[in-house]
């Protein structure tokens, strides 16, 4: 439910309203607009007295939210939400390229890729420590190791890291990491989500290889909803029966996203199409679908790669998307970084 207060509301007779919802067992949430001001409310909200909340002088209107989802809703919250990560920001108009391989393999592979993806004009760095693998016989990532090398990778570049988590067992490990990676065969690893509600870590929250678009949102209510508003989430492409494709990049997933919610998005188009030549247009065609960020995975040695060298970019093949993609940028009036 969300209260639309009057414009001429002051803080004291707001404040008042707060603290007697608040004792009514609700949570509320302020948030002072420009145009308006509203208070999102979260919690058991069938035994509010309409009547009693109307009599309020302070009460301009009152809307029941119908969705399932309460925090990631854009009405709770009608102007984007911005993320800091690092030295960057992600949502509210800017363009973050999130760069990198699938895994962390090498101090070499990890350093020569960042060095070459920021040269390039990533902004943030990407790379698997935890590996999620189909085979329990396929390269299951360095684990604490890689998560050293990519703290290292940021030391020399600068750039914010991006690492995948499976366990909530390892989020001590994660304490140094800017943005943690819930990928797709966890978007429903309740429990794990819940312990990342404990933080206030941004979360990459990836949507799964079989999910609804309102699946998505309610695995971001269930992040938000134990505290931490961080949450960016990420189209990576659904099951279909298309075999063309490692899968199919729902576009439409993002301008839909953007109007039910008030979180930014991220687009991840080298695990959506699985092949290198679709990158570049599903890339350009994500950002002006209104993507907050895009998700790619280079590769300075791609046929060498321990996961996923079918999809990944080598640095020259990147460097040229880039160049489209700031050219894009120019004409949109967009900032990259
Ligand atoms: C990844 O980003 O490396 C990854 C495993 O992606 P997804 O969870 O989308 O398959
Ligand atoms: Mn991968």
């Amino acid at each position: 439910m969300i209260i639309i207060l009057k414009q001429n509301a002051s803080k004291a007779d707001i404040a008042k309203l707060e603290e007697n919802l608040r004792a009514d067992g609700l949570k509320t949430n302020l948030i002072e607009g420009v145009e308006k001001s509203i208070i999102g409310l979260i919690g058991d909200t069938a035994k509010i007295d309409l009547d009693n909340l109307y009599a309020q002088d302070v009460v301009d209107s009152v809307q029941r939210i119908q969705e399932t989802y309460k925090n990631p809703n854009r009405k709770m919250h009608p102007e984007d939400t911005v993320i800091k990560a690092g030295n960057v920001t992600i949502g509210g108009g800017s363009l973050q390229i999130i760069a990198g391989p699938c895994s962390v393999e090498s101090e070499e592979q990890i350093l020569t890729t960042a060095a070459a993806v920021k040269e390039a004009g990533a902004t943030m760095l990407r790379g698997g420590a935890f590996k999620p693998r189909t085979s329990p016989y396929a390269f299951q990532g360095l684990r604490s190791e890689g998560l050293k090398l990519l703290i290292k990778a940021r030391e020399q570049t600068g750039l914010p890291i991006v690492t995948e988590i499976m366990s909530a067992d390892d989020l001590p490990l994660f304490e140094d990491i800017d943005v943690i990676q819930v990928g797709a065969r966890n978007m429903q690893n309740f429990e794990l989500l819940k312990e990342l509600g404990k933080t206030q870590k941004p979360i990459l929250l990836k949507r799964g290889l079989a999910n609804t678009i309102e699946e998505l949102l309610m695995s971001a209510e269930y992040i938000m909803s134990g505290g931490n508003k961080n949450v960016i989430l990420c189209e990576r492409g659904i099951r279909t029966f298309e075999t063309m494709t490692r899968n199919t990049l729902d576009i439409s997933a993002v301008p839909l996203l953007k109007q039910k919610s008030h979180l930014p998005i991220c687009v991840d188009p080298s695990h959506a199409a699985g092949v290198i030549s679709l990158i570049e247009p599903l890339s350009l065609s994500s950002i002006i679908a209104g993507a907050d960020a895009l998700e790619i995975e280079v590769h300075c040695n791609p046929q060498k790669a321990l996961s996923d060298g079918g999809q990944q970019l080598k640095p020259e093949a990147f460097n040229e998307i880039m160049k489209k993609i700031k050219s894009l940028c120019g004409y949109l009036g967009r900032n990259l970084g």
